[in-house]
């Protein structure tokens, strides 16, 4: 579900390939479809708007006029101010509180509180080694007491009674209590969901907040809400004032866009997602991972665009085809590879393209020696005579020498490439389907 925008950004980026080059103009007609492709995503009009703002100035600066490569200059910004909007000041749970820290639950019917409280009572013990207390304080729905009383046994914390005669007031008053006397170190206090509409509900949320003093106010709410989540937030945030946001059913086939809406919206950041139904279902809110999901495959797009810009898609598949055919894969071919790589505008480039996950395993590589190590390759097999490069075996002593000096490097580095070359070879008979097609189809090329 979360290819609308992903479709819209890649068939975007497809229509200003050949562009030589943009101008403001067109950099209007590329917003508008960004924002056509928001708004299909389900971030909510007034947030769309805003965002596109900032886009804008962004592509009216020097990134995206003036750029070789506009479709994807603006995909670039558009993930990035994602990332950027929806990953500011994003911490842990505060629980910087004369102990108990209390944290106030608040969101619609549904969202997902009494689950979240017992997954957040289960993040604490484990990940801060904290001592945590529940209470509900919904007096509406004794079945949401029951609730709570049951996923807090299976989180591992402790449950404080309460009943549906008391005043959600008085429940809070003597949880915290209870508390403070056997040195909880947290007070998770759920609330009784209520509409953003119900004036009631709302006054007793802000007295429950009001007495309870919370170092984190919540606000949880359920990723498909889509459009209706950004009514949902002004009215908790206009009531509350709220420290995080926790998104639920991040499980489900959302687009993903409450989380801009509501990010914007309240001001507050978002802390976690909840993943699934199950008590260790809450996972830290990565904003570049969602970032990812919002635009379908995160900077992919961007990747498959430059690699698909830079790549003689024609020599590519002659070089498969040679591959498959089982026909000899000559150091003309490994050339061929070694140039498809730069064209492609490099390792570290690339590399940047890709998910931090894997920029993270790559770490431990140094980009730039790998980059020069490529370089003199190409000038020793630029240095052979043509026959060379195709029958690789007449590369006795004197052509080595000859082919060294030619290069400006040492015999043994001739020696290295060729050997690095046979194994490259054996693989190649190996795959026999044609590695380096398969891997552009993969990438969506
Ligand atoms: P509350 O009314 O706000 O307290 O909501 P509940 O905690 O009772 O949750 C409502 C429903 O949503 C329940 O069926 C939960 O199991 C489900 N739910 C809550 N969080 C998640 C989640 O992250 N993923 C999935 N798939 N379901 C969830």
């Amino acid at each position: 579900m979360a290819s609308a925008l992903s479709d819209k950004l890649s068939r975007l980026v497809k229509e200003m390939r050949g562009q030589a080059r943009i101008t403001e103009a067109n950099v209007q007609d590329m917003l508008r479809e960004v924002r056509m492709a928001l708004l299909e995503a389900d971030v909510a009009l007034p947030v769309v708007r805003d965002f596109i703002a900032r886009v804008k100035d962004k592509a009216m600066g020097h990134e995206v006029v003036g750029s070789l490569n506009p479709g994807q200059a603006l995909v670039g910004i558009v993930n990035r101010e994602l990332v950027a909007t929806m990953g500011e000041g994003v911490s842990d749970i505060n629980l910087a509180a004369q102990p108990p820290a209390v944290i106030l639950m608040a969101g619609l019917q549904g969202a997902g509180k009494t689950t979240t409280t017992a997954k957040l009572a289960k993040h604490l013990i484990e990940k801060r080694r904290k001592k945590v207390l529940t209470v509900s304080g919904d007096v509406y729905r004794p079945a949401a007491i029951e609730q709570l009383r049951t996923v807090t046994k299976q989180a591992g914390a402790e449950w404080f009674p309460s009943s549906p005669e008391q005043k959600p007031l008085d429940i809070a008053r003597a949880a915290l209590d209870h508390a403070r006397k056997q040195y909880f170190d947290v007070l998770l206090v759920d609330t009784a969901g209520r509409l953003a509409i119900d004036e009631v509900l709302m006054r007793e949320i802000r007295d429950l907040h009001a007495a309870l003093n919370p170092v984190e106010t919540l606000f949880i709410v359920d990723a498909m809400q889509g459009q209706d989540a950004v009514n949902t937030a002004k009215a908790f945030r206009e009531a509350l004032p709220l420290t995080g946001i926790i998104l639920t059913k991040m499980d489900g086939d959302s687009r993903g866009g409450a989380a801009l809406s509501v990010r914007q919206i309240t001001g507050a950041p978002i802390k976690f997602a909840g993943v699934s139904e199950k008590i260790d279902g809450l996972e830290v809110f990565d904003a570049e991972r969602h970032a990812g999901r919002i635009l379908g495959m995160g900077d992919i797009v961007a990747l498959v665009e430059q690699v698909t810009a830079g790549v003689d898609m024609q020599a590519a598949q002659k070089l498969a085809a040679k591959v498959k055919s089982g026909e000899g894969f000559d150091l003309n071919d490994f050339l061929a590879q070694i140039q498809q790589m730069k064209q492609m505008g490099g390792l570290s480039t690339l590399m940047e393209k890709m998910p931090s996950q894997i920029q993270a395993k790559a770490g431990q590589v140094d980009m730039d020696k790998a980059e020069r190590d490529i370089r003199r390759k190409e000038g020793i097999i630029c240095s052979m005579t043509p026959a060379e490069r195709r029958k690789p075996d007449i590369i006795k002593a004197t052509r080595k020498r000859r082919i060294a000096a030619g290069a400006g490097v040492h015999v043994q580095e001739v020696n290295r490439l060729l050997n690095e070359f046979e194994q490259m070879q054996g693989m190649m008979k190996k795959m026999k389907g044609g590695g380096l097609m398969k891997m552009m189809k993969r990438m969506g090329a």
